[in-house]
């Protein structure tokens, strides 16, 4: 009947045993995709940098509380599996890194060509999606700076102004406010804009090449801004801020069409850089993340050992537990068989000492199985603790590269994404509480006689220290951030026109009081306001207008001035 039993155990061990490994090639797999899974996660951290994914972020978090606490694997495989769909769908869009065109393809889709150019633009457009390599979209950058002379031009596109007398009246000045404002710009230029009498009264000959072009500098330079309003936009690290700097001053003096297709290119080539920077970074967090799938497949494996040492450990006590039985029924049939005494106590006897011995063997095995085990829980919380240590840097570099791309690098206040993201935040809240709030836009004075007259350098100057005055003389809610160039904006919530107002007349006054000095003398520095209160209906981009269409006010108006919505 013990044999009989035995046998049977075999069996069942047997085919445990086959589970197990059918179990174990399954997790192999299981952990193989995990793997992709957490590669794929880390391109999504790379391309989170500029605009946190709330999603993505407790997924970090439940990883890390995950690989501090969870013991199981299995647990921990559904926590990658359920995050899995979220990576999945975040992933699904093309990675911009991996499209050398993508910077130019940015530039072009500014540019609103109207219809009358729409064969030309069709032509750039084809370009630029075919353009696969940097080689190409080099080459695509010089039909783009092509098109945009021809627009600033306004010459008719190649062959329709000869042959088609209406193609005039497409032409964008009918589009209302001068075609070069809307195409470049800001109302305050629009001054110089020509009139349509003036252009048409050029008829101009059919363009064959960028050679056959010869814009003006002044239209140059209109193109040039808009260049570098794109530079601004985009937050440029160590070393490439420095070259974005340089490139920006190049745009400044940019004056005819050569410097403004170089310019183009340089553009294109430096958002190619930062691509190539991201590239790297996204490398070098996808080393690490390799390095932290290889300690969780690890754990695994660990996590396996103890469970199999826990398997034996309950055996042990299994066939202990039978051992004992098969002892104890023998007893019982000695007892049934007993003839005399005497042979009775030394068959009990004898299997008295049969129990100790396994008895003994026993506490043995578990000594044996629980100092592996205490091995292995030790081991585990070593790496336990390195892959905590780990995520905790990781996640305090991503937290210092968020905060150095919130912070304008000239001034130390926040930027423009900062202000982006707070107006986001300000106007959602305004939605559901309808909690009120100001926006003022500010804008230095004739500050481009500063920099002309004094220099650049003394024109940073300026701009820093009304960053900060302006940083410091507002309450801590507020927010005041650099818009670009020589704009700073002003979030205040909790607050309306009525009383945003005096707080704005107290800080212009407090600027025009501040006491530069160039070269010996008092420089006095003004800066012009426009403010506007929160409306039912705005979005971002409305309620920036209204503000600066009262700013574009306070200028005409004289300067040194607030003005609202
Ligand atoms: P307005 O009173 O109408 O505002 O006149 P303005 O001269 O201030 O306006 P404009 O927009 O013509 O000139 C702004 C100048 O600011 C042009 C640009 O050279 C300069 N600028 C933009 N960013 C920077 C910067 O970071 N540093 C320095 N020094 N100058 C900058
Ligand atoms: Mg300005
Ligand atoms: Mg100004």
């Amino acid at each position: 009947m013990a044999r009989d039993g035995g046998s049977r155990q075999a069996d069942h061990w047997q085919r445990k045993y086959y589970d197990a490994l059918a179990e174990l090639e399954e997790k192999e797999k299981a952990w193989g995709e995990t793997e992709a899974l957490l590669r794929r996660l880390a391109t999504r951290l790379t391309l989170a940098a500029d605009h946190r994914d709330p999603a993505l972020d407790r997924l970090l978090d439940d990883l890390r509380r995950a690989l501090r606490n969870e013991r199981n694997p299995h647990r921990l495989q559904k926590l990658v599996e359920e995050v899995s769909g979220v990576i999945a769908r975040l992933d699904d869009g093309k990675s911009p890194a991996a499209d050398p065109a993508a910077p130019l393809k940015t530039v072009f889709a500014r540019l609103p060509v109207p219809e009358a150019y729409a064969r030309q633009r069709r032509f750039v457009e084809r370009q630029l999606e075919k353009a696969d390599t940097p080689d190409a979209a080099r080459k695509v950058a010089g039909d783009l700076a092509e098109l945009v002379l021809l627009l600033l031009e306004r010459r008719p596109p190649d062959g329709q102004a000869t042959h088609e007398p209406g193609a005039s009246e497409a032409a964008p000045d009918d589009e209302g406010g001068g075609f070069i404002a809307s195409l470049f710009g800001r109302r305050r230029e629009r001054e110089a804009a020509r009139t349509p009498a003036e252009d048409e009264a050029q008829a101009p000959e059919p363009v064959t090449g960028m050679a056959a072009l010869g814009a003006e500098p002044e239209q140059c330079r209109h193109a040039a801004e808009t260049l570098i309003r794109l530079l601004e936009q985009s937050h440029w690290p160590d070393p490439l801020h420095a070259e974005a700097e340089l490139l920006k001053r190049r745009l400044e003096a940019c004056r005819n069409e050569t410097a403004l297709r170089e310019g183009l290119l340089a553009t294109a080539e430096l958002f190619n850089g930062l691509q190539a920077q991201v590239q790297r970074e996204k490398q070098e967090l996808e080393a690490f993340l390799r390095q932290l799938t290889e300690r969780l497949a690890e754990l695994d494996r660990d996590i396996r050992t103890t469970a199999r040492l826990q398997a034996k450990s309950e055996q042990a006590e299994r066939d202990m537990d039978t051992r004992v039985r098969e002892e104890v029924s023998g007893i019982e049939r000695s007892v049934a068989d007993a003839e005399d005494l005497e042979a009775l106590k030394t068959a009990v006897q004898s299997r008295v000492i049969l129990i100790r011995d396994h008895m003994d063997r026993f506490l043995e095995s578990q000594h044996g199985v629980h100092g592996e085990a205490a091995e292995v829980i030790a081991r585990l919380e070593r790496q336990l603790e390195a892959a905590r240590n780990e995520v905790t840097a990781l996640r305090q570099e991503a937290d210092a590269a968020r905060e150095a791309a919130m912070t304008d690098q000239l001034t130390g206040i926040p930027n423009r994404m900062a202000y982006d993201r707070r107006l986001g935040e300000e106007l959602a809240r305004f939605r559901r509480y309808g909690s009120p709030f100001v926006l003022q836009v500010w804008d230095v004075d004739r500050f481009k006689a500063i920099n002309d007259t004094y220099g650049h350098a003394a024109g940073d100057k300026v701009l820093t220290i009304i960053a900060r005055h302006l940083h410091d003389s507002v309450r801590e809610t507020d927010l005041v951030a650099r818009y670009g160039g020589e704009e700073f904006v002003i979030l205040m919530p909790e607050t309306d026109v009525a009383h945003a107002r005096p707080v704005a007349d107290k800080l212009r006054e407090s600027i025009a009081a501040i006491e530069f000095h160039f070269r010996g003398t008092r420089v006095p520095v003004t800066a012009s306001c426009g403010l506007a209160e929160v409306r039912p209906d705005d979005d971002a981009g409305t309620i920036f207008q209204r503000a600066d269409g009262a700013l574009y006010r306070a200028k005409e108006n004289g300067r040194n001035r607030v003005e609202s919505a």
